[in-house]
């Protein structure tokens, strides 16, 4: 250990992304915080129900989170909830893969590792998710895209990883990145044709108005779409 850490008040932007209870009432929750990381907070009496807390512990609430600092752990006192998501709760296909990002991310994460760069980009892609006219499967593609960017580990989408030609008629994505038809013969990896490149492209590197604004009307392969994000996440459980 670094020394005794600092006691006191704290107060931070954050989201819930677990939550446990134990038999005697209290509750622990893990957060994902601005400046602080994730990190487990005790929320005594909070599994009661009655308490302050009402439904602001439950996982993917998002708020400024008063947390006490004790000697040796976090307690926390109370949540100003700005976005609860609930609304994906009553769609079961956009809740599981919300569940899923979120698993991931307390998986992934190292508690008490600051990551500032992941709180938006997962903020907004759930706000992508609750959109009912954005194809959950593209919401994901973009959030696992910005997620390994944020890391430096993002596949270069622009060029063939090996020649780097831009624009052609066939493409592989592997372990290793994108790859033009003619440098990827023999390789593993995903087949992908050229309008499908142009669509991850536009999924991953446009502004978010634009990006809504095409994910809302553009028709894609959900299964192609799906190989792609889990090389993706191959990359993010493999980068942690
Ligand atoms: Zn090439």
């Amino acid at each position: 250990m670094e020394g005794a850490r600092r006691q006191g008040l704290l107060k931070e932007r954050g989201v819930v992304l677990r939550r446990v209870d134990t038999p005697e009432g209290n509750r622990r929750v893990y957060l994902f915080l601005a400046h602080q990381g994730p990190l487990w907070a005790s929320a005594p009496g909070a599994a009661r129900g009655k308490v302050r807390f009402g439904g602001s512990t439950e996982p993917m609430v998002w708020g400024i989170m008063h947390l006490y600092r004790g000697p040796n752990r976090f307690y926390l006192r109370d949540v100003d909830v700005r976005k609860d998501f609930w609304s994906l709760r009553a769609r079961p296909g956009a809740m599981r893969r919300a569940i899923e990002w979120i698993r991931t991310v307390s998986l992934v994460l190292l508690p008490m590792h600051p990551c500032d760069e992941l709180l938006p980009i997962l903020y907004w892609s759930l706000c992508s998710l609750e959109d009912e006219a954005v194809p959950g499967v593209v919401a994901e593609w973009r959030f696992f895209w910005k997620w390994l960017g944020v890391w430096g580990l993002a596949p270069d989408l622009a060029r063939c990883g090996f020649c780097g030609v831009q624009e052609t008629q066939s493409w592989v994505l592997s372990e290793e990145g994108l790859f033009c038809g003619s440098c990827s013969s023999g390789k593993g990896g995903i087949r992908l044709d050229k309008a499908t490149v142009a669509d991850l492209r536009r999924a991953a590197f446009s502004p978010r108005a634009a990006f809504l604004a095409w994910a809302r009307t553009a028709a894609f392969d959900e299964k192609t779409w799906n190989l792609c994000n889990e090389r993706l996440k191959r990359s993010i459980l493999s980068g942690m």
